[in-house]
Parts: structure tokens; C-alpha cells; sequence
């Protein structure tokens, strides 16, 4: 029996997006045979390679926006007590090609103080590695990568550094808007969805995310985490629906309070 219950439209969405996956895997796979049948002149090669990038680029499109779609649509939090440290490590792993390709010096920095976190691990790993891709991504060769995890007061904080192309002022507060790609990033890849995706994770568990940048010097992506989670009513509605941990969800630091705006265009 078929379920007429009306769907809302973020998982009408999801459910689009996620069938798209099927064909464009099926599309690469094809690509990928025609070369397997027989050999192929050098332009019929140079097409297939083409088209499988571009089938590649499709499928992290859709991934990304399966994200933004099962986050607007108020996805659960699974918290757990994360080291944030070993998910930097994990990060800098994977990009680690990229940037000794482009000579980027990257130093991480822990504060003494830093403890574990209770977050979603899945999540704060997407964030992480987004922010240090970009720092690469957009950092000049022989640039440099700094990332500082440290305590304040109420909350944990990241700041990732970089000495790449910086951000024009009137485009910083854009940043964070899905799809929006700025002024000489085209040649970088990229889907636009990064750091709306990044935003919302930081914001649904109840902290701020902010960048201060110059253009041609670099940018700063500061983040930070609130220790103790606002009350489910005054957040919002996935964290009602949490496990009980026995944590005081009260939250005590008003300065760090969960702003609508999120972002920050101040210079360095
Ligand atoms: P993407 O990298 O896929 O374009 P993002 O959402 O991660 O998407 O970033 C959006 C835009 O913000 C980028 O296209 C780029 O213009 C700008 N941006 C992000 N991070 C940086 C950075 N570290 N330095 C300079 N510009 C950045």
C-alpha cells in the first residue's frame, strides 16, 4: 500500500535529490566501460575524462544538497563526547596531498585547557573538514594554514587562518548563503553548499559562526560551541526530540546566545 500522507517539502526534495544519484553513478559506469571495450583515440579519451569530472562534480552537488535538505528538514543530533583534535588530524590526513602540492605550511594549535565536546561527530567532522579545505582550497601556494582550538568562557573555539585571497567586505555576510560562490573562486571546484551547510550545522547546535577577512591577505572562519545547549523550546525543534543525557540544557553564557545572524564582516 502507497503512503498518501502529504510529504513535507524538504524530504520531497531529499527524496528527489537522492534518485538522481542512481542515474549519474549509472552514467559514470557506462563512461567508464566504453573505455574498457575498446582502446580509445586521444580526443575520445580526453571527452570520457571530461565527462566523468563533470558526473563527479554532479554527484558531490547532490550529496551536498541531500545535506542541506535533511538539516533544514531538522535532522536528530546524535551527541557524543568528541576530540576535536582527532578530527582535525583526520582532516589534515586527506588534504595532506593537496597541500604539500602547494608547499601550504598548516599549524594546528591546541590549547592546554581544550576538552572534549559533546556534539554530533558525523557533523562537527563535515565542519572541520570544510573550513580546512577551504583554507587550502583558497590559500595562495606557499601559503599558510593556521588552526587554533581553544576554551572560553561557556564554549569551545575554532579559528581557521589562512593567507589566501581573502573575501571582499560587501561579499563576506554572502558567504554563508547557499550556492553563492565568490569573485575568483571559479577556478577552485566547488558546489557553493560548503559553508551554508557549515553554518547551519554550527547553528542547530546552538553556536556562531563568523569571518573577518582581507582581500589578497586571507580570512579568518572562527566558530564556537556552547558547553551547555539552550533549552530545547528556545533553539529549536530537533533538539526536543535528543536523547536525555543528564546534561543541564540550560544555557548560561548570554554573550554567546544564538544570534538569527550568524555571521560577521569585520575586518582582520
Ligand atoms: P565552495 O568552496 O564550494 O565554492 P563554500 O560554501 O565552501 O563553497 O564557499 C563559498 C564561497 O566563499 C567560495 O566560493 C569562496 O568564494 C568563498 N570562500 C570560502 N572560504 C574561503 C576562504 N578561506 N578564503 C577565501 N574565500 C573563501
Amino acid at each position: 500500500m502507497t503512503d498518501s500522507t502529504p510529504k513535507p517539502q524538504s524530504e520531497f526534495i531529499s527524496t528527489i535529490v537522492h534518485d538522481l544519484k542512481t542515474p549519474i553513478t549509472a552514467v559514470k559506469g557506462f563512461i567508464e566501460l566504453i573505455e574498457q571495450a575498446g582502446t580509445l583515440n586521444p580526443a575520445q579519451k580526453q571527452f570520457s575524462d571530461k565527462a566523468i569530472a563533470v558526473l563527479g562534480r554532479m554527484h558531490d552537488l547532490v550529496d551536498d544538497l541531500l545535506d542541506l535538505a535533511k538539516l533544514d528538514a531538522g535532522v536528530e543530533l546524535h551527541l557524543h563526547e568528541c576530540d576535536i583534535q582527532v578530527f582535525i588530524q583526520e582532516a589534515l590526513e586527506t588534504l595532506e596531498s593537496i597541500a604539500l602540492q602547494r608547499q601550504i605550511t598548516v599549524q594546528v594549535e591546541i590549547g592546554p585547557e581544550v576538552r572534549p565536546i559533546r556534539a554530533d561527530a558525523r557533523l562537527l567532522r563535515q565542519v572541520i573538514n570544510n573550513l580546512l579545505s577551504n583554507a587550502i582550497k583558497y590559500n595562495r601556494d606557499q601559503g599558510t594554514v593556521n588552526i587554533r582550538v581553544s576554551e572560553q568562557p561557556g564554549s569551545l573555539r575554532v579559528d581557521v587562518r589562512d593567507t589566501g585571497m581573502g573575501i571582499r567586505s560587501e561579499d563576506q555576510t554572502r558567504v554563508f548563503e547557499p550556492f553563492y560562490r565568490g569573485r575568483g573562486s571559479a577556478k577552485a571546484e566547488g558546489t557553493g553548499l560548503g559553508l551554508a551547510i557549515v553554518e547551519m550545522i554550527i547553528r542547530k547546535h546552538g553556536g556562531r559562526i563568523w569571518v573577518e577577512s582581507k582581500l589578497n591577505e586571507g580570512s579568518v572562519f572562527s566558530f564556537n560551541l556552547p558547553r551547555q545547549r539552550k533549552s530545547s523550546h528556545t533553539i529549536s525543534n530537533e533538539f526536543s526530540s535528543e536523547e536525555s543525557d543528564g546534561v543541564d540544557d540550560s544555557f548560561q553564557d548570554s554573550n554567546e546566545s544564538l544570534d538569527s545572524d550568524s555571521r560577521s564582516d569585520q575586518g582582520v
